[in-house]
C-alpha cells in the first residue's frame, strides 16, 4: 500500500480538471492513496493566526501581506464535490494546519467541524522565527536552543490532541544546521506522545525534494526510536505542484520495510 501523505494543491484553481493532474501522477507512481492539503495561511479564515507574525521581521510582512487570498468555503466544495467522483486511487482531504501555542482554541474552533479526513499539524515558525523560510533568517541564532524550543513546541501540538498527523518532524534540519546535543530522549518524548494521540508521522522527502536537503525522511536516530516505538509512520512528499506527487515515496517506503 503506497501512500504520499503531503500534497499541496495550490498553484491551481479549484476544479476536477487540476485535481486530476495529482491522480493521473499518482497514478503514474504507483500509489494507490494521496492526501491532498492546503496551508492554512492560504485562507483568510485562519490569518488572524498569523497577525502576530507582523512586524518580526521585514520580509514575514511583505510574505504575509500575500496570504489569505482563498476561502475555505471554496475548498470545502471543491472536495465534497470531488468525493462524489471515482478515481483510481482514493483520495482524502484535509489542511496542513500551522501550529502556535497561543491558538490551539482558535484552530479547535475553526476545524473542529470541518468535513475533512485529515489535519496535519506543522511547526513552521518558532516564536515568531520562521526557520524554514530563508537560510539567511538563521544569522546570530543559537542553534541548539532554536532545537529545544522546536521540539518544545511539537510536544505541546502533539499534546493538543488538535491533529491526525504529524509533518515533517525534523524539518528544522532543512538549512543544514545540526543541534550538538544528543536528542535521544527527546525523540522517545514524542513518540510516547505520538502513539498517546493516535498520530502518525511522516516520513517526509519533502526536505530533499524542496530544499536539496541530503537524504529523504527523518534523521536516522528520530526514525530508529520511531520505530522502536512502533509510532504509525506515513511517507510523504510535500509536493507543492502535481509532477512531484510520489516523490521518493517508494524510495521511502522500500526502505522503511527492510527496517
Ligand atoms: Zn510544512
Ligand atoms: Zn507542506
Amino acid at each position: 500500500m503506497l501512500k504520499d501523505v503531503h500534497i499541496h494543491l495550490e498553484r491551481g484553481t479549484y476544479t476536477k480538471d487540476w485535481v486530476m493532474k495529482f491522480v493521473s501522477q499518482a497514478q503514474k507512481k504507483g500509489l494507490d492513496e494521496i492526501y491532498l492539503l492546503e496551508h492554512t495561511h492560504r485562507f483568510r479564515e485562519f490569518l488572524p493566526m498569523y497577525r502576530h507574525l507582523y512586524g518580526t521581521n521585514g520580509y514575514f510582512d511583505s510574505w504575509l501581506d500575500g496570504r489569505g487570498s482563498q476561502r475555505l468555503s471554496d475548498y470545502l466544495k471543491l472536495a465534497e464535490e470531488m468525493r462524489k467522483e471515482s478515481f483510481p486511487v482514493k483520495v482524502r482531504w484535509g489542511l496542513e494546519v500551522c501550529y502556535f501555542p497561543d491558538w490551539e482554541e482558535f484552530i479547535k474552533r475553526e476545524t473542529q467541524d470541518l468535513p475533512l479526513d485529515f489535519l496535519t499539524g506543522s511547526i513552521h515558525w518558532i516564536d515568531g522565527f520562521g526557520f524554514d523560510h530563508k537560510k539567511e533568517l538563521w544569522e546570530g541564532k543559537d542553534t541548539d536552543q532554536e532545537y529545544e524550543r522546536y521540539y518544545e513546541l511539537m510536544e505541546e501540538l502533539i499534546d493538543s490532541g488538535l491533529f491526525t498527523g504529524l509533518a515533517h518532524p525534523d524539518s528544522i534540519k532543512c538549512f543544514g544546521r545540526e543541534s550538538s546535543r544528543d536528542l535521544e530522549e527527546t525523540y522517545g518524548r514524542l513518540a510516547g506522545k505520538l502513539k498517546e494521540q493516535g498520530m502518525y508521522a511522516e516520513q517526509s522527502s519533502g526536505l530533499f525534494n524542496n530544499y536539496g536537503y541530503a537524504y529523504r525522511g527523518m534523521n536516522p536516530q528520530m526514525l530508529a526510536v520511531f520505530q522502536r516505538e512502533q509510532v504509525p509512520i506515513e511517507t510523504a512528499s510535500d509536493a507543492h505542484c502535481p509532477e512531484d506527487v510520489g516523490k521518493g515515496i517508494w524510495e521511502m517506503a522500500q526502505k522503511l520495510e527492510k527496517q
